[in-house]
């Protein structure tokens, strides 16, 4: 008795999950490891999948000067950090958390209502875009979604 079995269809679109961007960041992420000195540090995990994200961030007058992770887990998850570090290095506390919002709103989660969404837009998302293909897998969002979790509750810790 064989066990051959031949996997249609039914797999079809998982491309859409794993872009070449994805993996891109996946194999060479950007901003992986520890500052020197830090004022901000938060750990978050996804027991559904296994995934583990720790940040450190250095906060100056109000904006990111600099941001690294580290963690492991799946490629969803890591890709996102190494996305997420990109975008927010250099920017104003305020717009991090807008853009926060935005990337929730991708996967029809609303973020804090009292922040300012005049200060992004979508490009702001930079390669973050590529992860929109994951609200087709719902158990994937909370990957997608671990390391910006992780930051907002960096952002609440006081120095
Ligand atoms: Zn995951």
């Amino acid at each position: 008795m064989t066990t051959n079995k031949i996997q249609g269809g039914a797999f079809g679109g998982v491309e859409d999950l794993y872009r070449e961007v994805i993996l891109d960041h996946f194999k060479s992420p950007r901003n992986k490891g520890h500052l020197d000195t830090c004022n901000a540090k938060a750990d978050g995990t996804n027991p559904l999948c296994g995934d583990q994200i720790s940040l450190e961030a250095k906060i100056e007058n109000n904006r990111i000067k600099d941001i690294r992770f580290d963690g492991h887990g799946c490629a969803i998850s890591q890709s996102s950090a190494s996305m997420m570090t990109t975008q927010l290095k250099g920017k104003p506390i305020t717009s991090a958390k807008a853009l926060a919002n935005l990337f929730k709103n991708i996967f029809g989660i609303e973020g804090d209502p009292s922040v300012d969404m005049s200060l992004v837009n979508t490009k702001d998302l930079g390669d973050l875009e590529a992860l929109e293909g994951v609200k087709k897998y719902p158990v994937r969002i909370k990957c997608a979604l671990l390391a910006w979790n992780t930051f907002l509750e960096l952002l609440k810790k006081p120095e």
